[in-house]
């Protein structure tokens, strides 16, 4: 984009004098309903920064303004502040039309963005992930603070791809044994009790154990790469959440161990009472296998968007889309195939030896094969690409703006009354 054209969108100079004075916008890193968050350098000290530029202009009177609810926002960032897994609010500066948020850079992005990169996790690296998550909902939760939009895209990895819980624009701190109703947070990653009541009349309302079902939303996501709940009809969605009615019967879930699913299972329980706590959950088996500096240092590697791994993969995948055919490659992409291939089958600990046979008729049941194809797909397909049992990896993209939840709520309503 030309250089003119950033600039315009840039909030008006006059208006934001002290943000301009200290901070030098750069690009764009993220955008929400009315906020653009850019990558800024203090002038003095070259450090960068995050900025989340807040829009006033098209405050409406009659709702809660962009205004009090960033200044909400502000508060309880500042409240929660001071744990490694939280994001680090800089700076804050108010202009008549736009509020500027300074955060902490995280360089590597939103947990979304990897995983999309990735398809799935290993049990590892989900352990290594879903650990910290829980350590910082127990923090936030200490604070007394729900924070109702914990998802993948609101979970950003920093430079030592440690996980930063950001996003605070509906989380609320609640004064004793307070109940909340209303509904707002991700289609996806709505608790049960959520939607039981603002659907069904004098339910009881909901309080922090809506962040520990969203965070086995998250662990089941990494897993497999498509959420536990998803389907094509919002409603079925909907009521499927409010069942709990999830399965670990797709394919990749053949080679993932019982501890993880254990613990998934007791995250994704309906009544938020018999629902697994935090503390609980972190000492959970699946958290029991100690994870080495070692195991650590080798792991981030792996994560690191520059890594062999993560660029072969994307070499194929825009090889794909550019329509390049280059004999050389495929020639040299087939030996890698049929010599993993030969790998898998002298495994000692691979239950079931798969042939080339296997391969030829039923390649998804191969797991090196599997993550190749969903690799490359997910990258040229986006977001229709099938998954069996209606669901689909098209909810990872799933993130509706946040107005829109009350529309799918009264659209949906009728079909449940
Ligand atoms: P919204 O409330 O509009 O969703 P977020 O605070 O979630 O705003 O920020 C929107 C997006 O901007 C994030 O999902 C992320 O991609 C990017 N972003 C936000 N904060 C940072 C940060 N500190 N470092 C890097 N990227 C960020
Ligand atoms: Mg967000």
């Amino acid at each position: 984009m030309a250089k003119e054209e950033e600039d315009d969108k840039l909030p008006d100079k006059h208006a934001a004098k002290e943000f301009y004075a200290k901070y030098e916008p750069k690009e764009i890193l993220g955008r929400g309903i009315s906020s653009t968050v850019r990558r800024c350098i203090d002038k003095e000290t070259g450090k960068e920064y995050a900025a989340k530029i807040i829009d006033l202009s098209s405050d409406s009177p009659s709702e809660m303004t962009s205004l009090e609810a960033t200044k909400q926002e502000i508060e309880i960032l500042r409240h929660v502040v001071g744990h490694p897994y939280i994001i680090e609010l800089q700076d804050v500066f108010e202009s008549p039309t736009f509020i500027f948020l300074v955060f902490e850079l995280c360089k590597n992005g939103e947990l979304f963005d990897y995983l999309t990169s990735v398809v799935a996790l290993s049990e590892k690296k989900t352990r290594y992930i879903m650990k910290q998550i829980l350590e910082g909902v127990r923090h936030i939760h200490s604070k007394n603070v729900v924070h109702r939009d914990l998802k993948p895209e609101n979970i950003l990895l920093d430079d030592n791809l440690n996980i930063k819980i950001t996003d605070f624009g509906f989380a609320k701190q609640l004064i004793d044994a307070e109940e909340l109703q209303d509904l707002c947070g991700t289609p996806g990653y709505l608790a049960p009790e959520t939607l039981r009541c603002n659907m069904i009349e004098d339910s009881p309302g909901y309080s922090f154990e809506v962040d520990i079902w969203a965070c086995g939303v998250i662990m089941y996501t990494l897993l497999v790469g498509c959420p536990p709940f998803w389907h094509r009809k919002q409603m079925v969605m909907l009521r499927n959440i409010m069942e709990g009615k999830f399965s670990f019967s797709s394919p990749e879930w053949n080679d993932i161990s019982d501890a993880p699913k254990d613990l998934i299972t007791k995250l994704l329980v309906v009544d938020p009472k018999s629902r697994i706590s935090i503390e609980d959950a972190l000492t959970h088996p699946f958290f029991h296998t100690m994870l080495f500096d070692q195991d650590i240092a080798s792991l981030k590697q792996s994560l690191r968007r520059d890594s062999r791994r993560y660029s072969k993969i994307s070499q194929i995948a825009l090889k794909i889309h550019h329509r390049v055919f280059d004999p050389r490659q495929k020639f040299q992409w087939a030996i890698r195939v049929v010599r993993a291939m030969v790998r898998i089958q002298r495994l000692k600990y691979t239950p079931e030896p798969l042939s080339l046979e296997t391969a030829r008729f039923d390649p998804y049941r191969l797991r090196l094969l599997r993550k190749v194809v969903d690799g490359c797909a997910f990258r040229v397909y986006g977001h229709w690409v099938k998954k069996g049992e209606g669901q689909n990896r098209a909810a990872l993209f799933e993130n509706l703006p946040k107005t829109d939840l009350k529309q799918i709520y009264v659209n949906n309503l009728n079909n449940f009354t």
